[in-house]
């Protein structure tokens, strides 16, 4: 305490003096500076010098904290998941386990793949899966599990995707021991960002992706005015941070963006894996 006490008054005191000293350097710039042309420039850098050393002593010897406090508008109020993987009261379930209501088959029609206990499962050559709702700036959660019985190597082990807007591939691959080009193994942006790290846990178990994304801009002559921003978490640990798309995922060539809708549906991929979803929500940002 009296430390503290001590040593705000050594503060203000040598504040007390800049402020003598830079007041006396203004008197002295004004006058040698007299037919100057930088004279105007001269004085007003040395108040604005002035009224900010002010300005700081204040805040150390105590100013008002109100000044600085925001109160409208103020947060919604939402309930939060049991744990964090479950959803917020915010959130919509676009899959609980129980049934397939928000997903259609891409190529039309009721989605084709095995549903079973809690989860399901890539039927391999039944098509991709996308969601029925269109979404843009989101925050997504999902679970994966690529197959416990190791079949294949590379790109062919456990192998599906997660494509937000159809188009944006966050990579879903067994990559437990299993070596692979890096910006194509699971956590990465297929072909554009490498995972930070590889935080898979080994085939058969259950692993999370949380993932906040911002949907790109266009302008109106089809330009594009801001790119896709996204970030992951896998299994808790961040993997993607706050990276910006080039355009959308391709396996072969350069991505371009092509404008597109604002929003549009989240996809599960079938790459021929019988890889397994459960547990997935989405809030809309
Ligand atoms: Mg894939």
């Amino acid at each position: 305490m009296v430390l503290a006490r001590t040593s705000a008054g050594a503060g203000s005191k040598c504040n007390h003096t800049r402020i003598i000293f830079t007041t006396i350097q203004l008197l002295f710039n004004c006058s040698l500076l007299n037919h100057s042309e930088m004279k105007p420039f001269s004085c007003l850098l040395t108040f604005a010098a002035i009224i900010s050393i002010k300005a700081n002593a204040q805040v150390r010897q105590g100013g008002d904290p109100k000044l600085s406090e925001v109160w409208q508008p103020e947060p919604r109020v939402i309930t939060p998941g049991k744990t964090a993987l479950d959803a917020p009261s915010d959130a919509i379930i676009l899959f609980n386990g129980k049934d397939l209501s928000q997903w259609q088959s891409a190529n039309g029609g009721d989605a084709k793949w095995r549903l079973k206990d809690d989860y399901v499962q890539v039927v391999p050559g039944a098509g991709t899966m996308q969601t029925k709702k269109a979404f843009g700036d989101c925050q997504l959660h999902i679970e994966w599990r690529t197959p416990d019985t190791v079949r294949g190597e590379g790109q062919g082990r456990g192998n599906s995707g997660i494509f937000l807007m159809g188009l944006y591939e966050l990579q879903v691959l067994d990559n437990y021991r299993n070596r692979t080009y890096s910006n194509g193994q699971a956590g990465s942006i297929y072909k554009q960002s490498m995972p930070l790290v590889n935080v898979c846990r080994p085939p058969g178990e259950w692993q999370t992706y949380d993932v906040i994304f911002a949907a790109p801009r266009f302008n109106t002559d089809s330009t594009l005015k801001s790119p896709a921003l996204i970030t992951v978490l896998q299994n808790g640990v961040l993997v993607q941070n706050n990276f910006s798309l080039w355009g959308g995922t391709e396996y072969i060539g350069i991505p371009v963006y092509k404008m597109h809708a604002e929003k549009l549906p989240l996809t599960l991929q079938d790459h021929g894996n019988p890889v397994r979803f459960r547990n997935i929500w989405i809030r809309e940002l």
